[in-house]
């Protein structure tokens, strides 16, 4: 190790003159005041958002934000008014659109949709893994009947992936057209 001190004495007179500074009796009374003035201009905001400012917050969940109608949230479909047309799933960038569908015994009684298209398949499987949706909107888009819809629901958080894999002939879920379509 080489035997060069280094000079600090420069930054020890610095640090002297610093503590040194004289604290007289008008600057003793400024600090007082900015200490005071400042915490009331603290005091002023906090008053003003009190009192004038409307909250941005909403003591969820006993109240909840109602989304516009447009919105893209949780998909249903309201399957006895599908046709088992496969467009949506045809649209489904992600392919996350699974249909099994059959053809219909030809001495089976005649169904049709609410908008009168005749149901010439019968669905045996329509699940949609919400997990991988992107909410693009296409396949609601394309559905002749509109049975495809997104609701304005967006409380349906899950602890695992394979919860979010709707099956909508499953009786629970087909009971949701009286909770979420709107
Ligand atoms: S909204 Fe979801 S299910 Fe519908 S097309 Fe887009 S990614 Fe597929
Ligand atoms: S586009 Fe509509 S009618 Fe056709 S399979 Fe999909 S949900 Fe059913």
């Amino acid at each position: 190790m080489s035997g060069i001190t280094p000079d600090i004495s420069n930054y020890a007179s610095k640090d002297t003159m610093i503590h040194q500074e004289e604290l007289t009796f008008g600057k003793w009374c400024r600090n007082i005041w900015d200490a005071v003035s400042t915490c009331f201009k603290g005091l002023m905001i906090t008053g003003r958002y009190i009192v004038a400012v409307k909250p941005v917050t909403i003591e969820y969940p006993e109240v909840r934000e109602e989304l516009p109608t447009n919105s893209r949230s949780r998909l249903f479909n309201d399957v006895d008014n599908c046709i088992s047309c496969l467009q949506c799933a045809a649209a489904c960038p992600v392919d996350c659109i699974y249909i099994t569908a059959v053809r219909r015994d030809k001495e089976a009684p005649k169904l049709k949709t609410d908008d009168g298209t005749p149901i010439k398949l019968d669905l045996r499987q329509y699940t949609i893994d919400t997990a991988l949706c992107c909410y693009c909107g296409l396949c609601t888009t394309v559905c002749p009947t509109q049975c495809l819809t997104h609701t304005t629901d967006y409380e349906y958080a899950q602890y695992t992936l394979s919860e979010m894999k709707y099956d909508y002939l499953a009786e629970d879920i087909r009971a949701w057209k009286h909770r979420i379509v709107k």
